[in-house]
Order: structure tokens, then C-alpha cells, then sequence
């Protein structure tokens, strides 16, 4: 893996110049954008490799660059940096698209674990990266996130995407509720899991011929879920 290149978009100093500082020594390249707009210039010059984002800036929010770099770049990783610790601003972070999320004052350790573990899923999505995804009579293109069915055409969101992606590159295997959770989401495998559940409901609704019959996504009782490609002969709950 060649050395990954992190943006930090963060208006205070003492901050940037402290995570830089670690970062550097870690072994990263680290570029440093102090607003919103000149952080998505870099996003547009630069090849980068995870995004460390405060949310408030002088200009456009951490939340706005999260909304818009998502048009283009919908898995680059992002950790975002808050002050607030407030759930729902957690929430609206994870719904723009943030992987991540850090609450200010954070130590610097937990800080660079995060980052490590980041990069390493990035890197383990990378290795195993399917673009295209055919079966029953649907075809997914994971890239563009849309996908032909029986029913039509559809777009996907970045979460059903990355869901898909996990059980994409692992077909026939069973995946536990909480591996899934951290695979797809990155969220903590002990997480209520009824998020998981309503996603797979609705993959079964887009994909299966029978959704109450499902032949693809199946549901290993006790165990988790299995995805395969060619159907099961008996239908299965
Ligand atoms: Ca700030």
C-alpha cells in the first residue's frame, strides 16, 4: 500500500498542528485545508486516501463538505471531528455519509486508532473491491450505485450500497448481525441490530422475486444472514 494521503479540514491551529505533528510521525502524508471550500479544492486536486473533518467552520459546515464531496466520492472514508456531543448531530453525521466520529476534546491515541482502523477497512474494501454485481436477474453496478431489477431500475443509498458490497464480496458465506455492522457500517458489532434487519427486508424487496420467499438473502437461523448468488431450491426465511 503506498503511504496514505489524509486531509485534515480544520480551522483551529493548535489542533491542526498538533494531529499533523502525529500524523507526519506515523508515517502519513497530511495536507491541511482551514475552511470548507479550500478543503473540497484539495478534494478535486488531490488524490486522497481518508478525510478528517471538524464540522464547525468558518464557511460551509463539516456537514455541508460531508453532503457534497458524497456526490462524487461516495467511499472515501471520513472521520469527523465535533465539538458537540450531542446524538442527533452524531446521527446527521452518519446520515451524510461520515464512517467516523470523534468527539472534541479526544485523547490522541483514541485518535489514531481511529484513523489506523479507517484506512485499514479502506484498504481491506479495496483489495476485495467488486464493481459489478449479477444474480436472479438483477444487475448492480456497485460504482454507480444502480442496479436493474425485475421491477426496474433503481438507485441505491450509500448504506444499502455498502451492505451489498459486504455480502458481495463474501457470497455463500454466514455473516453474523454484529460482522456485518462493522463491515458495511464500520458501527460497533454490538449495536441493537434491527437497522440491519430493515436493510436486509429491503434488499429482499428490490432483489428477490418473493421478497416473503427470499432465495438470495437468507437468513441463517440463530446466525446471521448468508447472500448467495445462484438461488437456494427451497425458499427460506
Ligand atoms: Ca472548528
Amino acid at each position: 500500500m503506498s503511504t496514505p494521503t489524509i486531509l485534515l479540514i480544520e480551522d483551529e491551529q493548535h489542533i491542526a498542528e498538533g494531529l499533523i505533528f502525529n500524523l507526519e510521525a506515523e508515517g502519513y502524508r497530511v495536507l491541511w485545508a482551514q475552511s470548507g471550500e479550500k478543503g473540497l479544492e484539495r478534494l478535486q486536486q488531490e488524490e486522497i486516501t481518508l478525510l478528517v473533518l471538524d464540522l464547525m467552520l468558518p464557511g460551509i459546515s463539516g456537514y455541508e463538505v460531508c453532503r457534497r464531496l458524497r456526490v462524487g466520492n461516495p467511499r472515501l472514508p471520513v472521520l469527523i471531528l465535533s465539538a458537540r456531543a450531542e446524538e442527533r448531530d452524531r446521527v446527521k453525521g452518519l446520515k451524510l455519509g461520515a464512517d467516523d466520529y470523534l468527539v472534541k476534546p479526544f485523547s490522541l491515541d483514541e485518535f489514531l486508532l481511529r484513523v489506523r482502523g479507517m484506512l485499514k477497512r479502506a484498504q481491506w474494501y479495496q483489495d476485495r473491491e467488486v464493481n459489478e454485481l449479477v444474480f436472479g436477474g438483477n444487475r448492480i453496478d456497485l460504482r454507480q450505485g444502480t442496479a436493474t431489477t425485475a421491477r426496474g431500475e433503481l438507485t441505491l443509498t450509500e448504506q444499502e450500497l455498502k451492505l451489498l458490497r459486504v455480502f458481495a464480496e463474501q457470497p455463500e458465506k454466514i455473516l453474523s448481525r454484529g460482522e456485518l455492522l462493522q463491515l458495511a457500517w464500520g458501527m460497533d458489532p454490538a449495536t441493537e441490530t434491527r437497522t440491519l434487519d430493515n436493510f436486509v427486508v429491503r434488499l429482499r424487496r428490490y432483489f428477490e422475486t418473493d421478497p416473503a420467499e427470499p432465495r438470495h438473502f437468507l437468513t441463517v437461523r440463530g446466525r446471521g444472514y448468508r447472500f448467495k448468488k445462484q438461488p437456494t431450491d427451497k425458499p427460506s426465511r
